[in-house]
Parts: C-alpha cells; structure tokens; sequence
C-alpha cells in the first residue's frame, strides 16, 4: 500500500511516494518550467514508473496546492502560476493515472495534516501557518484536517489583522499577508530606507528578498527588526483569532521567511503573549514546523490515506 503525494509550490513542484508507516521510498523535486502542466506531467512519469512504483501499486494521491482552490470541481488557480487559472489539478492528474483516486487540499492545510501525522503536534487542534510569498495555513481538529465546504478553510493571510491598508492580490484591503509576507515585508522594510548592507558578496546578484531582511534583522539592523516586529504583531492578531475560534493548543509555522527562526519567532511569541488574553488562548504554543519541506507531502500523504 503506497501513495503519491504531489505539493505543488508557487516555484517548485515535489513528488514523493510514502508508505502508512510514514516511510519515503522515492522523493523528486523539480522547479516550475515555463509550462506547468509539462512540469506536473515530467514529475508524475518520472516517479511512477514500472519496477520503483507501478501505477497498480498506487492506491491513492493526495495534493497539496498553494491556494485558492476549489476542492468540489477539483480545480486551482495558485497565486503564483498565472498559466494555471482554474486550471482541472484533478482531472489532470486522474487522467496520468487511471483509476487511482485524488485527493486535493491546500498547502497550509496539508502542512498542518503532516506536522500532525509525523510531526511532535498530534493532540488536541493544531494551527499551521505558512509565511512565505504569501501566507497560508490550515488546522487539524481531532485528526481530521478541516477543509470547509469549497476546500479553502485555513486561509489566514486573509484576515484583516495589523494596521495595514494596503491591497491585497486577494482583491480585499489590509489582509496580514500585506504586512507579514515576505515580499510585504521586504516592501515596507525598503519604503522605510532599508538598505541592504549584509556582506555584498554573499549576495551580489541576488534579488532583495526576505532572507536578506532576516539577515538584517538578525544583524539587528533597526529598520529590518521593525519590518519582522510588524509582521510578527499581524501574524499573532491573525493567530489569536483563528485561536480563539477554534480552541487552538498549537501553532506550527512553516514556509520560506520561517526559516528566519528566532528573528521572526521571537517577536510572534512575545507578541502572542501580550496579545493573550483568556486563559485558553495563553496556554497556546508557537513551534517552527519540525517537517520543514516534507510537511505538505507528508500532509498530502496522509490525505490519500483516507484522513480527511
Ligand atoms: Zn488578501
């Protein structure tokens, strides 16, 4: 019994097929060429082939996606791949592999279902938050990911939390992932006279992106620090909310400016506590995701295996 979890990222696509026990037994990742579709369809031949995994041996897929979805038509349109608007994920991947049935979600929810499954966060609900290009998240409510009936449950970085005002790509106004992605944040930080002045070497020739900002932060560059302070203060607004709803006992952050560590970590965990008023919300714990890359495919995993 295996299945094939696909987790299709804004830049990269990865495939990976596990066993019930959690074991990986092959793992591909690939970078988005000009023509998705190609990219999915090299991915997919390239990690089933007959002797390594047949189409027989596969009794499920499951997909984690950047969002918007719409789980009901089975169709996608990521914020990140213009080429894919509305774009059939399931029809298309059905029809790679015949009679194996798929199972779509959201990244940020199938991160929150493999830090659940394989990660130290299996009790009581669970709140994954990615921050990244942009912001997504899911929860996990007694073992069961909750999807919501269009299949877009858990899509934090639309809250309106933070004094921002901006618009969002989403088409709605002050949203967290305009202050707390990382583009936002590399945006404020550079409106606000941030001028790069980590070791040029290292970074000649690289666009300014959020790494260089934690590297900033970390080197305790004010105008860096205040960048991560803000999102930090947004993210913990957003937190506490989602929190507050659903009786939340962990966060576990993922994605790409995660990888800051403590220099976003720090100042969302203070800012949770301030922020933390009834006892239940302050018993809540923030941990960086345990899983790193291979929670959304171990998430996507645990779906075709019947979790949802
Ligand atoms: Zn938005």
């Amino acid at each position: 019994m295996t299945v094939l979890a696909i987790d299709i990222g804004g830049t990269r696509f990865a495939a990976a097929t596990i066993e019930p026990a959690g074991v990986i037994t092959a793992r591909l990742e690939m970078p988005v060429g000009p023509d998705p579709t190609a990219t999915l369809k090299d991915l997919v031949a390239r990690i089933v082939v007959p002797g390594l995994i047949s189409e027989e041996g596969l009794t499920g897929v499951g997909i984690g996606v950047t969002g918007p979805l719409d789980a009901v038509s089975g169709t996608v349109s990521p914020a990140g791949i213009q080429a894919w608007r509305d774009f059939p994920l399931v029809k298309t991947v059905a029809g790679l592999l015949p009679g194996v049935p798929v199972h779509l979600a959201g990244e940020g929810q199938m991160m929150a279902l493999g830090e659940w499954w394989r990660g130290p966060f299996s009790e009581g609900a669970l709140l994954g938050v990615v921050v990244s290009s942009g912001i997504g998240g899911g929860l996990v409510i007694e073992g069961r990911p909750h999807l919501g009936p269009s299949g877009n449950a858990g899509h934090i970085g639309h809250i309106r939390a933070g004094e921002g005002w901006e618009s969002c790509r989403c088409g709605a106004v002050g949203c967290v992932e305009t202050i707390a992605s990382g583009p936002s944040m590399v945006r404020w930080a550079l409106a606000n006279g941030w001028q790069q002045v980590v070791e040029p070497t290292f970074w000649a020739g690289r666009p300014v992106d959020a790494r260089a900002l934690a590297a900033d932060a970390k080197r305790g560059v004010p105008v860096a620090v205040e960048a991560f302070d803000r999102a930090a203060l947004a993210l913990a607004t957003a937190i506490l909310t989602a929190a507050a709803l659903f009786d939340v006992d962990n966060v576990v952050i993922g994605g790409g400016v995660a990888a800051a560590g403590s220099t976003l970590l720090n100042p969302l965990r203070q800012a949770v506590a301030d922020q933390a008023g009834l006892g239940f919300l302050r018993r809540l714990r923030v941990a960086p995701t345990t899983l790193r890359r291979d929670a959304v495919l171990f998430g996507a995993a645990a779906l075709a295996f019947g979790c949802e």
